[in-house]
């Protein structure tokens, strides 16, 4: 069974296809510039890159030469979209309604509309590719995976906020987490690494990117997220400020006078560990400044650090114990530095990392010492594969 797997963003679109024989990937993209001057599709079999160049005015025509160059002659993988058994498709926001990934009809596509005021900037890219997809594609499953859905088990004490309670009520105010696949697929190859199974264990794991959050997974479950309402909440981020006094929004606006819309964006794009150091979003930048000197820099990486190591602290009092942590995304996959100084002073917790097995990048592999009472993972993550798993599992009892 062949999967396509789609994460369409705003004037973007990656894809993969997946064997799931074996689970390879027979051929990704990205096409970007979509709706813009200058599309480009860029993709990918075998290490060899092939660039398609001309307009693309909306997700349909994009769609269409994804699919044309996987049915390509010269490059392509298959020899007819027929071959596709199925797509699944990345959707940030499931709300409440959707707890599992999902075949989509048309009540899903109703929900996923209902949804937009939740995730305005990312469900309508989602919808939209969704849309050109089965135009496309009108006999071919499609199914949604949501990063929401796998957080839907947290009690209502984790996901309430002490506000009004009509708040909830009417606008739908709560917390509902984010990087769920992400946060699925570690915890679940972290089990298969221990070989054990994953409703005995407690795991925390850290999903350290540009976005970035911490999730407590009590016997496979989702029992609390970093992230909140939006994907602004918990740590700091590359240029997000993660949790703050709510307190200062109203204070920078009469001290100020900035617009509600302008402490967004300060809040969504200029904070985190760029705001702080002034250097950059990108944490090899602030690494590298910090190990020159750069005061800023450190302070930035501190705080950063220290923020991870509280959730850690705060999500082992909530499962009442940890088996493992596990580190994923650009930061915890490749970072040695950023996971020693997070897992460092917490012995007193069982966690102890082996410098030696700590230098590594992007492997799945455990790093914790032969006596650490903790086993702690870097394990890829890889929720185009999540994704697919969940599309071929959907799809292969249907008709
Ligand atoms: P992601 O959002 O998962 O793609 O992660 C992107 C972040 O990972 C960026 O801030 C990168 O700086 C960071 N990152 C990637 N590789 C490294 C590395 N070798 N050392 C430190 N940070 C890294």
């Amino acid at each position: 069974m062949k999967i396509l797997v789609m994460n369409c963003g705003s004037s973007s679109l990656k894809y993969q296809l997946i064997d799931m024989k074996d689970e390879n990937v027979l051929a990704k993209g990205l096409v970007e510039r979509i709706g813009i001057k200058g599309s480009i599709l860029t993709h990918r079999v075998n290490g060899q890159k092939h660039i398609v160049e001309q307009p693309m005015e909306d997700h349909k025509v994009a769609v269409k030469l994804v699919l044309d160059a996987l049915v390509d002659k010269e490059y392509g993988v298959i020899d007819d979209m027929s071959e596709i058994s199925a797509v699944g498709h990345r959707v940030v926001h499931g709300g409440e309604r959707y707890a599992k990934s999902v075949l989509i009809d048309e009540k899903v596509m109703k929900a996923l509309k209902d949804c937009i005021p939740l995730a305005p900037l990312h469900n309508p890219p989602n919808i939209i590719g969704i849309n050109a997809c089965r135009q496309l594609m009108p006999d071919t499953p499609m199914v949604g995976v949501f990063d929401t859905a796998f957080h839907q088990t947290m009690p209502d004490y984790a996901y309430m906020y002490p506000l009004p309670y009509e708040l909830y009520e009417k606008y739908k105010i709560r917390k509902y987490g984010f990087h769920g696949t992400s946060h699925r697929f570690v915890s679940i190859e972290a089990a298969k690494l221990m070989g054990k199974d994953i409703k005995e264990l407690k795991i925390i794991t850290c999903h350290l990117g540009n976005g970035a959050s911490i999730c407590a997974v009590d016997k496979g479950k989702s029992a609390d997220t970093s992230m909140g309402f939006t994907p602004l909440a918990g740590l700091a981020m590359g240029t997000r400020c993660g949790d703050i006094d709510p307190a200062v929004i109203p204070f920078l606006m009469n001290a100020t006078g900035l617009s509600i819309n302008d402490i967004d964006v300060m809040m969504n794009k200029k904070s985190g560990v760029l705001g702080v150091s002034g250097v950059s979003s990108d944490f090899r930048d602030v690494e590298s400044a910090a190990n020159s000197g750069n005061k800023r820099a450190k302070l930035a990486l501190d705080l950063y650090y220290h923020r991870v190591k509280s959730f850690i602290g705060a999500y082992a009092a909530v499962l009442n114990g940890v088996d493992a942590i596990v580190f994923t995304a650009g930061l915890g996959e490749n970072s040695a530095t950023s996971r020693a100084a997070v897992c460092g002073g917490l012995g007193y917790l069982g966690i102890k990392i082996d410098p030696e097995k700590n230098n590594i990048r992007g492997e799945a592999l455990e790093i914790s010492t032969s006596d650490s009472k903790v086993k702690v993972f870097v394990i890829p993550t890889n929720e185009e594969l999540m994704i697919a798993r969940d599309t071929k599992d959907i799809v292969k009892n249907l008709k």
